[in-house]
């Protein structure tokens, strides 16, 4: 792949970077599409990244298929679909490894204790093997683009970071390849996620963080039955608590259904403070 890369920058070719862990959907089509908008050649990884998950979690069944990711990914317009084994990525023991120290102690990092040092260090790897000008995230993980902003910032990669919108389903349920281990009865429930959100994002301006964060939190307790591992509201991108309420802002949350966690996020700028 690197060698393909070098050839292609030889050639005056920008290129775009979808990096993903497969299981293609339109969130992950909206990447590409964007990409090939914006560059010359469009290089996608498929690679489900054990160092990002955590003991618990689920590595092991994360949902894959192949066959119709290289489908999807050909129609969509991927020029290279790069996937990696872990070997082919990682040496055996690290001689180095790294840790995100910055927007990491809230929201999903503070869930998932190691996921970001996972993240960094897989986008290190695979950075410098595709060698991008251009490299593509989705919004709904607006913590993950924060902290690759952060990477690519302190370590002067010489790649510009371009965050995509959240692709939804008719219903409002961010799409995502974990969506499909939500039972019947939990994917009626899932809207109401974004439902929260969006309500929360309206009463705002009149309501204290606090309140906003209990009114959310008593929603979702009554509309759905899974468990709500966080909810929170910081300023974004720098993830840190909102003490006056102007600026960008991030809504937040998590919440794990028997098999499936999902998140969601809404990202507003408040004007003044009221
Ligand atoms: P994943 O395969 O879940 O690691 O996702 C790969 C990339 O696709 C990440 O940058 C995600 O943020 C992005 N992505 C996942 N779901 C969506 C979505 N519903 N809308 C936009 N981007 C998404």
């Amino acid at each position: 792949m690197q060698g393909f890369s070098k050839e292609l920058i030889r050639h005056n070719q920008t290129i775009g970077f979808v990096p993903t862990m497969g299981f293609l959907h339109e969130g992950h089509l909206s990447l590409v599409d964007q990409s090939t908008n914006a560059c010359d050649v469009t290089v996608m990884s498929i690679f489900v990244n054990p160092l990002q998950f955590g003991p618990n979690e689920d590595f092991e069944r994360y949902p894959r298929n192949i066959e119709q990711d290289i489908e999807l990914a050909r129609r969509a317009g991927v020029d290279f679909l790069f996937c990696p084994t872990v070997d082919d990525l990682y040496q055996k023991e690290l001689p180095v490894t790294m840790t995100a120290t910055k927007r990491t102690n809230v929201l999903c990092g503070a869930s998932r204790p190691g996921h970001f040092d996972g993240v960094v260090s897989v986008l290190t790897v695979l950075f410098n093997i595709v060698q991008p000008q251009k490299a593509f995230f989705g919004r709904k993980d607006a913590q993950q683009v924060a902290v690759v902003q952060g990477l690519v910032d302190a370590y002067h990669f010489p790649i510009e970071v371009i965050a995509v919108d959240t692709v939804r389903e008719e219903d409002g349920l961010a799409k995502s390849s974990r969506n499909v281990y939500l039972t019947d009865e939990e994917r009626q429930q899932a809207p109401m996620l974004s439902r929260a959100l969006n309500n929360a994002a309206e009463a705002l301006s009149d309501k204290s963080i606090e309140q906003t964060i209990e009114d959310m939190n008593s929603f979702l307790k009554e509309t759905t039955s899974g468990k709500i591992d966080y909810i929170q509201i910081l300023h974004y991108p720098e993830l840190e608590p909102v003490v006056e309420k102007k600026g960008k802002i991030i809504i937040a949350l998590a919440v794990q259904f028997a098999y499936a966690r999902l998140i969601d996020n809404i990202v507003l700028t408040l004007k003044e403070e009221k």
